[in-house]
């Protein structure tokens, strides 16, 4: 690990297969094995029906920009961050109906609701981000 300067989330049971997946380049989201409802973010149980039969799914990693932010500013004394200024984080409602999070990889003047987007692994100093790219 190159740098630690920012804490990288805790991995416990529940989340690892979901950092492990952006490791390999795949956005896994869980999927209730009784109801069928994909959820995110990752969690011991179903939202929907309370049912503890989760597993991982690849999922396409395509989807519309719900909303976003412009960071102008990082307030975490993060060098990495403050070179990227300005950068957006956006939220994501991918095709299988779920919304996830990620950090936008292209010009934040070309952001928009909306746009079509998919998901990129973003390899930063201490670990791999969920990201999405224009898929224009
Ligand atoms: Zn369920």
């Amino acid at each position: 690990m190159a740098s630690q300067e920012l804490p990288y989330p805790e991995l416990d049971p529940i989340n690892q297969k979901y950092f492990d997946g952006l490791k390999d380049g795949a956005l896994l989201v869980q999927r209730c094995g009784e109801c069928g409802n994909f959820q995110f973010y990752p969690r011991p149980i179903c939202v929907r029906c309370g049912s503890l039969n989760l597993e991982y799914k690849k999922v396409s990693g395509k989807g519309k920009v719900y909303s976003y932010v412009i960071i102008h500013r990082v307030i975490s004394n993060s060098e990495y961050f403050k070179k990227m200024v300005p950068y957006a984080v956006v939220s994501v409602e991918l095709e299988e109906g779920i919304r996830v999070y990620g950090l936008y990889v292209g010009e934040v003047s070309s952001l928009s609701v909306g746009k079509e987007v998919k998901f990129k692994p973003y390899s930063i100093p201490w670990g791999v981000i969920p990201a999405f790219e224009s898929l224009a």
